[in-house]
């Protein structure tokens, strides 16, 4: 995980990626199966955010790139080196935990000149890395100050600062930001993606939050039980979710499901119909389940038959949960429509935006 070779001559051909997993495999020795078969490359300049539910096998596969867990089967490679079998602190990586410490006797400035002052980096360099990356994370105020003296805060963005100091080809974020408060955590998040595009370094981004996720990731990796369930740019996740799973987990508030049955061109969910539209891959009789995200419900004369269970005003929306059938939706609204909702009014949602899912659960060929 040493940046010595990043300190000497960087040198990256734009064509290879500068990190490539390939078929990548991990089984623990307790035969739990961490990661299956997994392929991956990150771009120089890109940032690769990895998210699911915890135990989906993200820390397992960013502790692989780092090279502190050691893969069962397939190659990691960075830029055209195979680093399968090399250590970690020969591997031109920086990793960056939730809980890292820093050396309580040593000023916030001497603790972020350290790693490059150990790697015998010149001195104006040291200099200019430590002012970069303390403007960049609101340090300058504390350069002189010891640990003890700062918030929690400043001490989390101290150690960010201490890992992203050393600029090496790749950064590996497992969940950094989650001790810090909503509002830190969104500012570090700006902060930190403006330096990893302006450095044009790759980074895989870990977290369970999909929200940070989307604000992160150029693109998105979604996993589940170890193996990887859709890869793609944020928005095309959101809008063409390729699983239920996925359409669950991405998304703010989540999509809801109603499941039904395709009858004459619409989905009868026994509390009424949605259209279909033109949908030639679905069959008379079949089993589908409806994706409605929160803001696509509309009052329709032919539609689904709601019970208002809450109205939650939250300033500019507001939210209504509703009873359909068995199961629950959630609508978004603006504030003013909201009011003028007559209890008992009938909602649909356009075809196109309906996301259909089959049994097992994967988007059917041709939806929307
Ligand atoms: P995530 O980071 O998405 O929460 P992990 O990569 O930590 O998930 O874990 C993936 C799976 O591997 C989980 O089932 C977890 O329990 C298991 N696992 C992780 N580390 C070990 C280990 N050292 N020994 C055995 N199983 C492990």
């Amino acid at each position: 995980m040493e940046s010595v070779g990043r300190l000497q001559a960087p040198c990256h051909d734009a064509r290879v990626a500068a990190v490539a997993l390939e078929d990548v495999e991990k089984v623990y020795a307790d035969g739990t199966v961490g990661v299956r078969r997994l392929s991956l490359e990150v771009g120089d300049g890109e940032v690769v955010a990895l998210v699911g539910p915890s135990g989906c096998g993200k820390s397992t596969t960013l502790r692989m790139i780092a090279g502190l867990e050691a893969p069962s089967a397939g190659r990691v490679l960075l830029g055209e080196r195979d680093v399968t079998r090399v250590a970690p602190r020969d591997r031109d990586v920086a990793m960056v935990f939730q809980d890292y410490a820093l050396y309580p006797h040593m000023t916030v400035r001497k603790n972020l000149a350290f790693a490059l002052g150990l790697r015998g980096a010149a001195r104006a360099e040291i200099v200019a890395r430590t002012q970069r990356w303390s403007r960049a994370l609101g340090l300058e105020g504390v350069l002189d100050k010891r640990p003890g003296a700062l918030s929690g805060g400043q001490r989390q963005r101290v150690a960010l600062a201490r890992a992203l100091v050393r600029e090496p080809a790749c950064f590996l974020f497992d969940e950094p930001l989650s001790n810090l408060d909503a509002k830190l955590r969104a500012e570090a998040r700006g902060e930190i993606r403006a330096l990893l595009r302006s450095l044009g370094r790759a980074a895989v981004w870990v977290t369970h939050d999909q929200e940070e996720a989307m604000t992160m990731g150029d693109r998105l990796v979604v996993m589940h039980g170890g193996a990887v369930e859709q890869v793609g740019p944020p928005l095309e996740v959101y809008r063409r979710p390729a699983t239920r799973f996925v359409a669950s987990l991405v998304g703010t508030p989540p999509m809801g499901f109603v499941e039904g049955t395709v009858h004459l061109g619409a989905l009868d969910v026994g509390a009424g119909t949605l259209p279909l539209g033109a949908l030639p891959a679905a069959r008379e009789g079949q089993r589908l389940c409806a994706g409605i995200r929160p803001d696509a419900l509309v009052p329709a004369d032919a539609g689904l038959a709601t019970e208002v269970i809450a109205t939650e005003p939250l300033g500019a929306h507001t939210d209504v949960r509703l009873r359909v059938g068995t199961t629950y939706l959630l609508m978004r609204m603006d504030s003013d429509a909201a009011s003028g909702l007559a209890p008992g009014r009938r909602l649909s949602v356009r075809a196109s935006a309906l996301h259909l899912f089959d049994e097992d659960g994967r988007r059917l060929p041709g939806a929307p």
